[in-house]
């Protein structure tokens, strides 16, 4: 009994081609896999719009403003809906439950706007509203082309904790309500639409698993049917070397780590979340991230671990609006503490540190944050080190704005000699100045810091002399 798990992302359904190619592609697969569990998004840009609807309930005085954003959608998806399926009481019905949808979407943000408080659980039954809507329109338009189909709210699938907006799976308990529920329809050849980022607590509130869940929901799904592959369908042809607006001769990595996707994720690159594929890829489950406009080309696959090319750069990525905070001091050598006290005044504002430099002579501490935090984090640190300064232990908290985090990632490159090398002679010969160099925190990323000037010349060179020169 061989088992796929499909998930459309939000523009592999966000408008009517995308559709229409995404319920091709689900039904040629269909005939080919004994079960198939297809899991979407809703449309592009609408959990924003939702979002923003529930968020202009509150700022806004005039009550119309909520209600063009609530108006905006219902047009999107009725012109799609139209577009898609020909006048007849299917369609009439489907138009009716998006617009029932949509008025308790007004509802909601009429009762925020008087309240002038949204709460994290009213936040999650407004955003789940976008998949709800697109799973229902997506089955109608398999049902039109001859495909047995039903759509699926989570709700009744996914038993979640009451942690609203980043709730977490229950994984005994969905896994009996999905034998109960979802295997059923997939005994009797029915492919199931179900709504990605959506559960519920076991009472039944609905929540959701953190903006991106609906990857989180095929990881989910795959893991309680035992899942023979996932494909994750995408805008993009894989997870590529470098961002092709930044590299035009970018290329699709064939295979990838998930710690090495991680670490593309948290630099920045628009792959999936590591969180969310851990039950697929903890099973071995084989995992693709495939385009939906290419259909035909491999994708990426993702595994737990890559034994071939160990050692080899495979993509490199830049993060920036970067800042880059200096505490320095010929006091600080040997006095225990610095450290902590330096990153406790950073977290108390709230700031998240994305690189941390320390020279061993341990007369300064470096760290990068995102350029709006410095204000308050330089500020902080002043209160925090008031006597250090005052004393002249510590001389100098200063910040320079406009850097660029350039992260070099593959797996292994903790423990081959001559990385650096390559990568800082790619530097060198194009005459780019490195700020600063983290190594070692990650087994799979070498990070340094350019100027916002160099950014793109930088990561341009390491992908031509580097990355294309076989890593
Ligand atoms: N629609 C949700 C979001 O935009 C979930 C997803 O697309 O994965 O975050
Ligand atoms: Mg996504």
């Amino acid at each position: 009994m061989k088992t796929l798990v499909m998930k459309f992302g939000g523009t592999s359904v966000g408008s009517v081609e995308a559709i229409d190619q995404a319920t091709d592609i689900v039904l040629e697969h269909a005939k080919q896999w004994d079960r198939l569990v297809v899991v979407v998004s809703a449309m592009s840009g609408v959990t924003d719009a939702l979002i923003e609807s529930a968020r202009t309930a509150v700022t806004e005085e005039e009550e119309e403003a909520f209600r063009g954003i609530i108006a905006d959608l219902r047009a999107r998806h009725h012109d799609t809906i139209e577009a898609l399926l020909p006048k007849d009481n299917e369609r009439e019905k489907l138009l009716s439950t998006v617009d029932n949808l949509l008025d308790e979407l007004g509802a909601f943000c009429h009762s925020i706007h008087i309240l002038g408080e949204i709460t994290p659980r009213a936040m999650d039954a407004i955003t789940g509203m976008g998949e709800r809507m697109n799973a229902r329109t997506v089955a109608a338009v398999l049902r039109h082309k001859g495909g047995k189909s039903e759509s699926v709210d989570a709700t009744r699938l996914i038993v979640t904790d009451d942690k609203h907006q980043n709730a977490a799976p229950l994984m005994d308990k969905t896994r009996a309500r999905i034998q109960e529920w979802l295997a059923p329809m997939l005994e009797s050849g029915v492919v199931p639409i179900v709504t990605g980022f959506i559960g519920a607590t076991e009472e039944g509130v609905t929540t959701t698993l953190g903006r991106g869940g609906s990857d989180y929901t095929a990881a989910i799904l795959a893991d309680c049917f035992d899942a023979d592959q996932v494909w994750m369908w995408n805008d993009v042809d894989g997870v590529m070397t470098a961002d092709p607006r930044m590299v035009p001769d970018a290329r699709v990595i064939p295979i990838l780590s998930s710690s090495e996707m991680g670490e593309l994720a948290y630099f920045g690159a628009k792959v999936l979340h590591p969180k969310t594929i851990l039950p697929v890829v903890q099973r071995d489950i084989p995992l693709w991230v495939k385009n939906t406009f290419n259909p035909t080309a491999p994708g990426t696959r993702i595994v737990r671990e890559v034994k071939e090319n160990r050692g080899k750069i495979k993509a490199i990525t830049a993060i920036k609006g970067m800042s880059m905070v200096t505490v320095e001091g010929r006091g600080m050598i040997g006095i225990p503490g610095i450290a902590a006290r330096t990153f406790a005044a950073v977290a108390s504002q709230g700031a998240s540190v994305l690189m941390i430099i320390q020279a061993s002579s341990e007369q300064s501490i470096c760290f990068l944050i995102p350029t709006p935090m410095t204000p308050p984090v330089v500020k902080a640190l002043e209160q925090e080190m008031e006597r250090e300064l005052a004393r002249r232990d510590i001389d100098r908290i200063s910040s320079r704005d406009n850097v660029v985090i350039v992260t070099a990632v593959g797996a292994g490159l903790r423990d081959t000699p001559g990385i650096s090398a390559k990568v800082f002679g790619a530097l060198g010969k194009a005459d780019i100045n490195v700020i600063a160099i983290a190594q070692g925190s990650s087994e799979c990323g070498l990070s340094l810091v350019v100027a916002a000037d160099d950014a793109v010349d930088a990561v341009q060179q390491i992908h031509s002399q580097v990355i294309l020169n076989g890593g």
